[in-house]
């Protein structure tokens, strides 16, 4: 087998303000870990940037969704609804609390969710028994969903926010890749009780490695800081705690990093814009290749680009082709059902997802400098 060392890579972090500047200024005041300014600048500047009305940091998107299960009720042997055609941190997050994730189909136009293959699943499955919604073949609890923005490819939000409000079901966005992706004008992760996005290094913005909750209840928002930092009763010597709590808090020296990267996301986010107005253009003619855009009414980011290929037989073909040739691709992730860990979880057939994992290549997308 050989090996070609890929000049066109995928790279995604991108340092050109203040990082340097903010990260010495942690350095120069000793601020680097649980204490300092930037953990409330940068969550505040998050606030700001996403309309939402809490915003909670996090170390990692895969802890920060392990809160979001927690904080809207998730418990053990309770069911969570999401795609099987996600990142492993998804189900990770569902498998922490003991909770079963089941597997509903994507839509053609969004790659996430499919808000109508849920309805429909639930309508052949579920029985709302006084509050709640429960599996009529296993009996378990349904108790959240969790839809994820495929490569920053907001999900159909209207149509899921009301199919969960309908069936009792609490919505948790996994905006991990979504940080800049707006659904009808509205930041994507303000839809559902809880959003979580991602700052690792190949996301939209990183803080090296990091994560937020975004809340549209204040409250809950302010449990959670305070389940994220080890549920200590604020007091000026004790050391009492009410919960049992986490160590989830992003250090002062990330969230410096994050601030300075915010400050850039507007360039960052033309910059990929206009790398996927290039590959839009230039894979129009190409008969056997399909570039993926954004849905209507939405605003993606972009985040990572996709063609599509005609079937398994021509994506595996184009993966060789690119790869041969300096030009780094990859398939999608192996679908979540097919791995050891979850191959016995409820599915609907999963159609469309089937069809996307034979067809889709991701290309190349860095911000180019
Ligand atoms: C990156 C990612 C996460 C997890 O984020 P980390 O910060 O790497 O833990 C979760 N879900 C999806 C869909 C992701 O792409």
């Amino acid at each position: 087998m050989s090996y070609t060392e890929p000049k066109v890579w995928f790279r995604f972090m991108f340092f050109r303000g203040n990082e340097k500047k903010y990260l010495n200024e942690c350095i120069d005041t000793t601020f680097v870990s649980s204490v300092g300014k930037f953990v409330d600048r940068f969550e505040e500047m998050m606030i700001e940037y996403t309309g939402t009305q809490k915003a909670v940091v996090c170390v990692n998107g895969t802890n920060a969704l392990h809160m979001a299960m927690l904080l809207v009720g998730v418990e053990r042997e309770d069911e969570v609804i999401t795609q099987a055609l996600t990142f492993i941190a998804t189900c990770n997050a569902i498998s922490y609390i003991g909770a079963h994730p089941v597997f509903i189909d994507v839509d053609k136009d969004t790659m996430g969710l499919s808000p109508d293959a849920m309805e429909a699943w639930l309508k052949e499955n579920a029985e709302i028994k006084g509050e709640s919604c429960y599996n009529r073949r296993t009996g378990r609890r349904i108790k959240a969903c969790v839809p994820m923005h495929t490569f920053g490819h907001p999900v159909h939000l209207d149509k899921l926010v009301e199919v969960c409000n309908r069936y009792h079901i609490e919505l948790i966005e996994d905006a991990a890749e979504s940080l800049g992706s707006f659904y009808k004008g509205k930041h994507t992760g303000t839809f559902g009780k809880i959003g979580a996005i991602s700052f690792n290094g190949n996301k939209t913005i990183t803080t090296g490695g990091g994560g937020m909750l975004l809340f549209q209840d204040e409250t809950l928002g302010k449990f959670a800081k305070h389940l994220t930092t080890q549920a200590k009763v604020p007091h000026r010597w004790e050391f009492v705690h009410d919960h049992i709590g986490y160590n989830y808090r992003m250090p002062n020296i990330n969230a410096a990093l994050g601030c300075a990267q915010l400050e850039e996301i507007d360039h960052i986010l033309a910059n990929k814009r206009e790398t996927a107005e290039k590959y839009k253009q230039f894979f129009s003619d190409k008969e056997n290749i399909h570039f993926f855009t954004e849905p209507e009414g939405s605003k993606s980011n972009y985040w990572l680009n996709a063609v599509l290929l005609n079937d398994k037989e021509e994506q595996l073909k184009f993966l060789e082709y690119t790869n041969d040739h300096a030009v780094m691709t990859r398939p999608i992730w192996e679908l979540m059902n097919r791995l050891p860990m979850f191959k016995d979880c409820e599915t609907d057939g999963l159609q469309n997802t089937v069809w996307f994992a034979d067809r889709v290549v991701n290309i190349p997308s860095s911000v180019r400098i």
